[in-house]
């Protein structure tokens, strides 16, 4: 069947302006949604573009010459962006995650990593700081991002086969580049390091088994990530998910695995040790994650909040809308800007109501809550 691609009109979708309600009392620490998830996580993406084009994020027939991104004015400054952290910290965030587009786009992101940095969880704690990026420019930035405070660092990366990851990025970037970043982000101590895999079905699958020999042993864990319908340009079709179980067959054939506990509250990944002869974990051959996040829901403890570069609060991977926190950061030509006190209680009003659950639902078939929204695309909220 041919790839269906469907018309982009707004993928920035509606926003309403979050609203700080009359009887706050600043930030309280501690957020729990309507179903007792508690606000921990928080992914910023800092900028719409992109140097990628990959099929299911960011379709070249889509954003092609004639697609507009955001203009600069209505991108957060860095200012603003570490002045919401501060505000989510306070409200009980303990890991942020810098994300796009490529936020290596972005540019000087270090000055904001620097920024960033010094903020503390409500217990006193460094905040967990990391950053999803591409690779292209990992190898000429990971200095200067180490040098600014940034701990680790996620790089995506779909194929070994130079052919394969070239088709898959779209714009013929080559493999080499992307590995040599992988180990300039090493030898900085940017780890412990995390290699994501997206698989598409019929396009890179038969790159599982030599993406886990390359990093087996490597002291990066690679993780394999079920194509997800985010968005509404890639085309997503079920046929086109290689679901993990059956990842974890082909892993199976090759080497001994054992199950490990998830690594923190709201982890994602289903962990796997790779095994000596005795079935113990052996550490220095290291492990790899199974994001099955279509095959297996985990809205049960989904505790990510998700910033949008132009300042709007997505609760959801899924969600058709989101809440505009930059007019209450700026204020909007008739109410001056909030205090932090009045952030603080917008986004806590937000999250309190939150009730997301987009997997479960799509998991269950007697929902059609599925398909025919709606819903932000992944580059702008940024995974
Ligand atoms: N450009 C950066 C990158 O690729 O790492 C950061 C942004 S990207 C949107 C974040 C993550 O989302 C990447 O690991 C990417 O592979 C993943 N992603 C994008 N579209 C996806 C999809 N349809 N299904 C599953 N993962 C997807
Ligand atoms: Fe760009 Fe990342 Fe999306 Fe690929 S997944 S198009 S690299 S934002
Ligand atoms: Fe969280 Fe939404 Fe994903 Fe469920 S579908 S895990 S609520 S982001």
């Amino acid at each position: 069947m041919a790839e269906r691609v469907i018309p982009l009109f707004d993928h920035r979708l509606k926003t309403r302006r979050a609203a700080v309600p009359s009887d706050h009392r600043g930030p309280t620490g501690r957020l729990v949604d309507t179903r007792g998830r508690v606000l921990r996580d928080l992914r910023i993406s800092v900028t719409d573009r992109c140097n990628f084009r990959c099929s299911y994020c960011m379709p070249k027939e889509v954003f092609d010459a004639n697609h507009t991104y955001l203009p600069h004015s209505a991108l957060l400054s860095f200012e603003e962006i570490a002045r919401l952290a501060r505000v989510f910290a306070a409200q009980g965030v303990q890991k942020i995650r810098l994300t796009g587009g490529e936020p290596l786009l972005r540019k000087n992101l270090e000055v904001l990593v620097e920024q960033l940095a010094p903020l503390r969880t409500v217990d006193g704690r460094p905040l967990d700081l990391t950053l999803t990026t591409n690779g292209s420019l990992l190898a000429r930035k990971a200095r200067q991002l180490r040098h600014a405070g940034l701990q680790r660092v996620t790089v995506s990366l779909d194929a070994l086969d130079d052919k394969v990851f070239r088709r898959m990025n779209d714009v013929d970037f080559p493999v080499a580049d992307v590995l040599r970043g992988i180990e300039a982000a090493q030898a900085e101590g940017l780890g412990p390091i995390k290699v994501n895999m997206v698989v598409k079905r019929g396009t890179n699958d038969h790159e599982i088994v030599p993406m886990a020999r390359h990093f087996r042993g490597s002291g990066v864990a690679l993780r394999f990530i079920e194509y997800m319908d985010v968005g509404a340009t890639n085309g997503w079709r079920m046929d086109q998910v290689l679901p993990g179980v059956e990842i974890v067959d082909l892993l199976r054939a090759q080497w001994r695995l054992v199950a490990l506990p998830p690594s923190s509250a709201g982890e994602t990944a289903q962990r796997w040790g790779y095994a000596d002869a005795a079935e113990q974990y052996d550490a220095s051959l290291g492990e790899v994650g199974l994001i099955n996040s279509v095959t297996h829901a985990f809205c049960g403890d989904c505790n990510r909040a998700r910033l949008s570069m132009d300042g709007t609060l997505y609760t959801c991977l899924f969600a058709s809308s989101g809440h505009d926190l930059r007019s209450l950061l700026r204020g909007d030509g008739i109410n001056s800007g909030s205090s932090d006190d009045d952030l603080a209680a917008a986004i806590g009003e937000i999250w309190e109501h939150r009730g997301d659950r987009y997997s479960e639902l799509r998991a269950d078939t007697s929902s059609h809550q599925g398909s025919g929204r709606r819903r932000v695309e992944m580059s702008y909220i940024g995974g």
